[in-house]
């Protein structure tokens, strides 16, 4: 099957899916070419100010309780992690909640899923993580790693928006089935690993890829896709 021809998203002819969040189908709705929108390298003073706005964001995320996982301890450590901070990065990176290694770093995605992660942007697209802005769904660990809960993903909604607002990035990165969810409305990684759509809630262009976690890389079909797919990276660099 031409992977690039999947659900109606003719991605090298340069025609965007958009996401129907009714029938979590994309529906070709305009032409545009890859990497066209329009965007500009930030300007030095549009990255301050980005950044002392990441930082307000930041306060608010590490003093918000509004679920039980928020504030808790793990170790001596608290389970509020934000973002690595990259306020001129043009593509943004989420994945779905930190582990005990984020947490004790108080850095997102420097866990061993993070690890693979970064050994693939280097082998496939020759970058390390400073360019790229990287964050979570979920901003807090949940106990013995758990699957984050509903209601968790609906309560950290808000910073992932302001956080979108405040970055504008040109191109989000969803990892896994629940950031895919989260960011576009869709289901099913395993049918839409390396589209790119168009998420309707943020009105930006997504690609999903499925989360480079130890159990997901050790499938071999899964990693050779996560590789594959992160090809699409490179026209937004
Ligand atoms: S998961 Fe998000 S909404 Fe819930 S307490 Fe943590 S930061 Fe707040």
């Amino acid at each position: 099957m031409d992977r690039n021809l999947t659900s109606g998203v003719r991605v090298k002819e340069g025609r965007l899916g958009v996401v129907d969040t009714l029938s979590e189908q994309p529906i070709v709705t305009q032409e545009a070419p890859l990497g066209s929108s329009g965007a500009t390298i930030d300007s030095e003073d549009v990255s301050l100010t980005k950044l002392a706005q990441l930082r307000d964001l930041e306060k608010q995320c590490f003093a918000c309780r509004k679920c039980a996982i928020g504030g808790c301890l793990t170790g001596s450590n608290l389970s509020n992690v934000f973002s690595n901070m990259c306020p001129k990065a043009r593509i943004m990176v989420v994945g779905q909640n930190p582990g005990a290694k984020e947490v004790e770093l108080r850095r997102p995605f420097v866990g061993p899923s993070g690890a693979f992660f970064d050994k693939c942007i280097k082998d496939v697209l020759g970058i390390d993580r400073s360019r790229l802005y990287i964050s979570n769904i979920v901003r807090c660990y949940t106990p013995g790693n758990r699957a984050p809960k509903v209601a968790e993903t609906s309560n950290c909604r808000d910073i992932l928006d302001q956080e979108i607002e405040i970055l504008k990035p040109e191109l989000v990165v969803t990892l896994g089935g629940y950031a895919l969810k989260q960011v576009t409305g869709l289901n099913r990684i395993s049918q839409h690993h390396g589209e790119i759509v168009v998420s309707p809630r943020y009105s930006v262009k997504v690609l999903p890829l499925y989360h480079p976690s130890p159990i997901n890389m050790n499938n071999t079909q899964h990693s050779e896709n996560f590789r594959s797919d992160l090809e699409l990276v490179r026209d937004f660099l």
